[in-house]
């Protein structure tokens, strides 16, 4: 602290904790957990996220702002008339995902909820390491982070699903939100804008709606709330983390909004301006022809990558879709027929 002057909380004069960019001062830790929990109160109650009698699956990532949401969820279940389980998905990363879910198990039998696991073996037959080694023989056409983000959601959605769950939250906050949106702005994918808001609360059959509850707070926020908490998960990183893009945007909007108090708001609320522009989310959902599970195109995405890692999957693959060949998108065609070829 520079110059002597003691940095002391807003509202009691205690000693600070964090700076809060949009009240122009810093909130000490008494102040910071009621501003906190006040706020994702206020969130889901505004937005109608969770309702009484929901069963509310917490997709739990490993990372600290999952856990912090299970933690906060769990304690409010009462108050939410709601239950409220953890699922989480083991990829088969070693040196990363066995920590993680050890972790997990600990806080949520602090907790007393249950913990659904769901495998890549199981549902996809095979691990993301062994998907890794097939794509890098292909010249990493896909990313890892990208085949993975597509299993990942699928097995979520599958697992809460099985488990009865009404909603599914997720731990995105603020910085997760702008980052995605500035990446889809970059990308033109308006599709995405439309797809990312606070809720899909359309519940098209078979996909548990989900729900983001962090949506208005921070990353430090979570983080510190966190940090106050007593969460604590083991410091490793997903050994795949080569999102060059997302980390240039990261870095790019942090750097400004350390000049700008307000820019991480201005983002999100330029979102939400577009996102009302292109109308949200509507998307028309179908099944997958191959899986049944929904899915916006004829093959769904799963699908699609489960036939270019693995050659048996994708002869199941033609064999279904050959009476409407023509009717399949440019992208799974050439994948499917590069496929059968081989
Ligand atoms: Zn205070
Ligand atoms: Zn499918």
């Amino acid at each position: 602290m520079s110059g002597g002057k003691e940095l002391r909380c807003l509202v009691c004069g205690g000693r600070a904790l964090i700076y809060q960019p949009y009240l122009g001062g810093y909130l000490c830790k008494e102040h910071f957990v009621e501003w906190f929990e006040k706020t994702v109160w206020e969130t889901i109650r505004r937005f109608r996220l969770i309702e009484e009698g929901d069963r509310v699956a917490v997709a739990v990532s490993g990372g600290k702002d999952s856990l912090a949401l299970l933690s906060l969820l769990s304690r409010w279940r009462e108050r939410l008339g709601v239950e409220v389980f953890g699922v989480a998905v083991d990829e088969g990363i070693k040196g990363y995902r066995e920590y993680k879910l050890e972790a997990l198990r600990r806080l949520a039998e602090e907790l007393g909820v249950e913990v659904y696991v769901g495998g890549f073996r199981e549902y996809l037959g095979f691990t993301l390491d062994e998907a890794v080694e097939v794509l890098a023989e292909r010249g990493m056409e896909f990313t890892p982070c990208s085949v993975c983000g597509v299993f990942r959601r699928y097995i979520m959605n599958r697992v809460a699903r099985e488990h009865g769950a009404t909603k599914l939250a997720t731990g995105h906050n603020l910085d997760d939100e702008v980052q995605v949106y500035v990446m889809n702005i970059l990308k033109a994918h308006l599709e995405g804008i439309a797809r990312e808001g606070i809720a899909t609360l359309s519940g098209e059959e078979g996909l548990v709606p989900r729900i983001k509850p962090f949506y208005f707070v921070r990353e430090k926020e979570t983080l510190t709330y966190a940090l106050v908490k007593g969460i604590r998960t083991p410091f490793v990183e997903c050994p795949y983390v080569v999102y060059a893009l997302r980390h240039e945007v990261r870095h790019w909007i942090n750097e400004k909004a350390s000049r700008e108090g307000e820019f991480k708001y201005n983002l999100l609320a330029s979102k939400e301006a577009l996102r009302g522009l292109i109308g949200g989310g509507g998307r028309t959902t179908r099944r997958c022809l191959v899986c049944g599970e929904p899915s916006s195109k004829l093959v769904c995405k799963t699908c699609l990558f489960r036939a270019y890692l693995d050659r048996e999957y994708a002869g199941r693959v033609a064999e279904k879709v050959a009476p409407l060949w023509d009717r399949l998108d440019r992208e799974t065609r050439s994948i499917l027929k590069r496929m059968l070829k081989e």
